[in-house]
């Protein structure tokens, strides 16, 4: 069996999609996801002018050899771009060996460990009532997990992931007006004061049940976020998400040595070298990276035993941005994974999105239900693609209210 041809296609419903078809000389073809938010075209790039032509005439079952000689046969290895690149490829190739066996790919990882896999739902406001407004909307609809942001009072401008207006019922954080981006003011000061005790009002009008989720988006240093993360012990958070900086991994020992509160860490990270440690020393509760961004199925699962073995479950990235093919590539993971521990879920079940990708994936009372189709289970329309293109957008940079630039 060989690979005859691979095409990339950039676009979709107000989404710069990156997706990788990848055909065999037996009329099966597989489908993956490149997806590198605000940098699309250079996974794609990659794709196109250096990954494609060497994969032709390969054995397209070989998905571990071929995923060796990505990522080992690279003289300089690693980093975001080439990663998402040989995501797609690994996904695409699971997917044919799914197709192959005429089985969904969770029956390739041993089964089924759950019928269905709780996600958490992204709750914001300009404001604490209008956030309580946003998780009601959210826990009305079945969802038993949320993640919860809202605006500072004294903060100059909207913090992360928060809409500007109260509201407003969608913040999508890119910006498609260009690739120049927009400037965000970040003050730890009024954060630190201000954030413990809407978390606490949260847990007092919600009840013991809901599961709480926050994300300080890199913001603090390893002491502040020390400092927070025992502030907020008795709200009981389910998770604290990226309290500090990822590369600098030695922080989480100082904030695991003065709270006990869960820390959830790793949607940047690349690579399973990015994990081990925090893992082996049991330094995070929950794993975070997203499928496409790791490198694919392979390197993930691999990340994923390591964490079983060291209590670390899963929480993988479910940003926008991820195609419904890196969902469902996760959607397959987290039905077989003993250590799932929630995924994050972004509704992108619109009718446009579900029109390129269709699948039998779906979401029910805040819980994933995998689709038992053979592979991924999710297919791409490639009429439907010709009406996107690629869009040029950009995330925001934060500065410091005395104009120093700080981590987005
Ligand atoms: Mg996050």
């Amino acid at each position: 069996m060989k690979i005859t041809d691979a095409r990339v296609f950039v676009g979709g419903p107000k989404k710069n999609y990156v997706t990788l078809k990848i055909m065999t000389d037996q009329g099966v073809y597989g489908l993956g996801d490149a997806t590198l938010n605000n940098r699309e075209t250079l996974p794609a790039a990659y794709l196109r002018d250096y990954l494609i032509p060497a994969l032709i005439g390969m054995d397209p079952r070989n998905s571990e050899d071929i995923w060796q000689f990505l990522y080992r046969g690279a003289y300089f290895r690693g980093g975001p771009i080439a990663m998402a690149a040989y995501g797609a490829i690994d996904m695409a190739l699971w997917d044919i060996k799914g197709k192959l066996a005429n089985m969904p790919l969770y029956q390739l990882f041993g089964g089924k460990s759950r019928e269905g896999a709780m996600v958490y739902a992204h709750a914001t406001g300009a404001d604490l009532p209008d956030l309580m407004d946003s998780i009601s909307h959210y826990v009305e609809q079945g969802y038993k997990a949320v993640r919860v942001q809202c605006g500072i009072p004294g903060m100059p401008s909207a913090s992360y992931a928060v809409p500007e207006e109260k509201g407003e019922g969608k913040h999508y954080i890119t910006d498609f007006s260009g690739v120049r981006p927009k400037v965000e003011t970040w003050d730890t000061g009024p954060y630190m004061r201000y954030m413990p005790g809407a978390l606490a009002e949260i847990r007092a009008r919600f009840g013991p049940e809901l599961h709480i989720l926050h994300d300080v988006h890199h913001r603090l240093t390893p002491r502040e976020a020390a400092e927070f993360a025992k502030a907020v012990e008795p709200v009981g958070l389910y998770w604290l998400e990226d309290p500090t900086p990822a590369e600098d991994q030695e922080a989480l020992k100082l904030i695991r040595q003065h709270s006990t509160t869960p820390i959830a860490i790793g949607e940047v990270f690349n690579s399973a070298w990015q994990c081990n440690k925090l893992i082996e020393q049991e330094l995070i509760d929950y794993i975070r990276v997203a499928v496409t961004y790791a490198g694919g199925i392979t390197p993930v699962k691999r990340i994923v035993d390591l964490a079983g073995m060291h209590h670390v479950k899963t929480g993988f990235h479910g940003a926008p941005s991820h195609s419904p093919l890196c969902m469902a590539a996760q959607a397959h993971i987290n039905a077989w994974a003993p250590n799932f521990g929630i995924q994050e879920y972004l509704v992108l079940g619109t009718p446009e999105c579900d029109a390129l990708f269709p699948s039998e994936h779906r979401m029910e009372n805040g819980m994933v239900y995998v689709s038992d189709a053979p592979g991924l289970g999710v297919d791409f329309d490639e009429a439907e693609a010709k009406k996107y293109s690629f869009s040029p957008g950009s995330h925001p940079v934060v500065r410091l209210t005395d104009g120093t630039l700080w981590n987005y």
